[in-house]
């Protein structure tokens, strides 16, 4: 594939600069060193949108906290199956990125993964008696061994001194902890990547906006790029990748292959306040994880997170869902009306009709005064005062559209979906959640699906970077046990110095 004489031409091409063309950039250079790789970003640096450690909320997503991943059956057990999926996929990045520091390709993991204890909190008797069941079915499975559960208002004064202080003593109030969670700065993750990919030669071209995707006669993709002085340029290669987080869409219907047809995108804008003042800050250390209010979408279960950003620690409460029809948060106010196609319009208009509670919820998020999202803060820190908290705009999610059999036409999906061409040349990563957490796992399956040819002479590599490939760890107890105390180690994640106790 490499020994290409013209310069525009690349083996790989990867558009967008966020944590996903940077996990799968890093993961092709270890497995086809020669291969000649081009990303073109469109802004000036690389993990400037979602990626970045202001636009999300830094959970390494593992199951260990997120209420929405288990599910109340009918007779009252808990299906915790996509809870375990989703750890056994977390586990993957913690393996690889515990590569990468082993191999000295990226450095200090402290700037990008703190060790940070994970605590779902619910209110009510249903509630109680549902986490008391939900902390039972996952203590079962090796993956959540050393989660503790407690509903005694002492014990969760010494876990989560600032939620319990003022709070009325009259609602019954239980809460769940492990301590092997995680803080990861994404942002500061999608530097190192660019970074180690700048150092292996990849030709990475910022301000450099990506407008069309055409195939060429002779099988390649010709791209259409408006460079960093204005001007056209035209770049080919074999595989893209489309990895524009939420400007993926628009250039996944420009390849026009058959399955880019029928999907539509929902944008979701998000908020969050974020406290500054020490002082309460240092009164909590945890992502304490609630309950959605009804009707509103999984992805605003209310949070409250001690974030460590810019060697700063600091506290971040939300996300606040909200509507904009902006598919980037540096996109337009026309996003959403030009990605509605002929031939997805029916799907469009399906998942218009099905989500006008959905839509006024997200609406009503927007209009909502500082106060009033003070208000919903209190819900966790009785005692908040405005003063102390600011707004931060977040990144913008897009939601996939598309018909399925159990949801019928236009169903709104709230998970990651990669969407590639039947000769694995083109692929793109649609949606959002559980998002880059799970950034190895899914750049994974864009390998499988692209480029089934090589995979057996892979395979001895893949699995040097992640012992786990291939097997579940929730039916391998010892080699998770293993595998987690020496990526802990690898990542300074068993460091007592990091962790900070109240
Ligand atoms: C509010 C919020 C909270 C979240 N919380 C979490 C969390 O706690 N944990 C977690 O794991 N995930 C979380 N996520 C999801 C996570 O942030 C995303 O899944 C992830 O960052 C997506 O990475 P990406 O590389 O696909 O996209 P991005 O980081 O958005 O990168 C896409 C890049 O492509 C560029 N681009 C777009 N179009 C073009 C073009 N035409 N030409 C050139 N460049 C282009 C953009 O400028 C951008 O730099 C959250 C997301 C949001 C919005």
């Amino acid at each position: 594939m490499s020994h290409m004489e013209n310069k525009r031409e690349s083996d790989v091409i990867l558009i967008g600069a966020g944590i996903m063309s940077a996990t799968l950039g890093t993961i092709l250079k270890e497995l086809a060193p020669d291969w000649k790789m081009t990303v073109f970003e469109k802004l000036d640096k690389a993990g400037e949108e979602s990626s970045n450690e202001w636009n999300n909320a830094g959970t390494g997503h593992a199951a260990l906290c997120e209420l929405n991943y288990t599910v109340e059956k009918p007779d009252g057990s808990v299906d915790i199956s996509k809870a375990v999926q989703i750890n056994e996929q977390f586990q993957v990045s913690r393996q690889f990125w515990s590569y990468l520091v082993s191999q000295d390709l990226i450095r200090n993991p402290q700037d990008f993964i703190m060790p940070l204890p994970h605590m779902s909190l619910v209110q009510g008797e249903n509630n109680v008696s549902f986490l008391r069941r939900r902390f039972e079915a996952l203590t079962k499975s090796p993956l959540f061994q050393g989660m503790e559960f407690s509903d005694d208002s002492n014990k969760l004064k010494e876990w989560i001194p600032l939620i319990m202080q003022d709070r009325a003593a009259n609602v019954p109030i239980a809460a769940t902890k492990i301590d092997s969670g995680t803080d990861v700065n994404f942002g500061a993750l999608t530097r190192m990547l660019f970074d180690h990919l700048n150092n292996k030669h990849v030709d990475i071209k910022y301000k450099h906006m990506v407008s069309d995707i055409k195939r060429t006669k002779d099988g390649l993709w010709r791209l259409k790029v408006r460079n960093d002085q204005g001007q056209l340029e035209y770049h080919t290669a074999k595989f893209v990748f489309i990895g524009g987080g939420g400007g993926s869409l628009s250039l996944l219907q420009k390849t026009g292959i058959p399955e880019s047809k029928h999907i539509g995108g929902f944008p979701v804008s998000g908020l969050f306040l974020v406290c500054n003042n020490p002082e309460i800050v240092e009164q909590h250390h945890a992502k304490v994880y609630g309950k959605a209010a009804v009707g509103a979408p999984p992805m605003s279960v209310p949070h409250l997170d001690t974030r460590y950003i810019d060697n700063k620690k600091s506290l971040l409460f939300g996300p606040f869902a909200g509507f904009s029809p902006k598919f980037l948060k540096t996109g337009s106010n026309l996003d959403l009306v030009s990605s509605v196609k002929l031939n997805n319009v029916l799907t469009m208009l399906a998942a218009g009709v099905k989500s006008v509670a959905l839509t006024r919820y997200l609406i009503q998020q927007v209009m909502l005064s500082k106060e009033k999202r003070i208000a919903e803060l209190r819900e966790f820190v009785p005692n908040a005062k405005s003063e102390d908290w600011d707004i931060v705009v977040a990144g913008q999610r897009v939601q996939v559209i598309k018909d399925t059999i159990t949801g019928g036409k236009g169903t709104l999906q709230f998970g990651t979906e990669v969407v590639s061409a039947a000769d694995g040349s083109v692929a793109a990563l649609l949606g959002a959640s559980p998002g880059a957490s799970t950034a190895v796992h899914v750049m994974l399956e864009v390998i499988r699906k692209c480029f089934p040819q090589h995979l057996k002479a892979w395979e001895p590599k893949i699995k040097e970077m992640i012992p786990s490939y291939g097997v579940s760890l929730a039916e391998n107890p010892k080699l998770f046990h293993e595998l987690q105390a020496s990526t802990a180690l690898t990542l300074g994640l068993a460091d007592k110095s990091r962790v900070n106790v109240n």
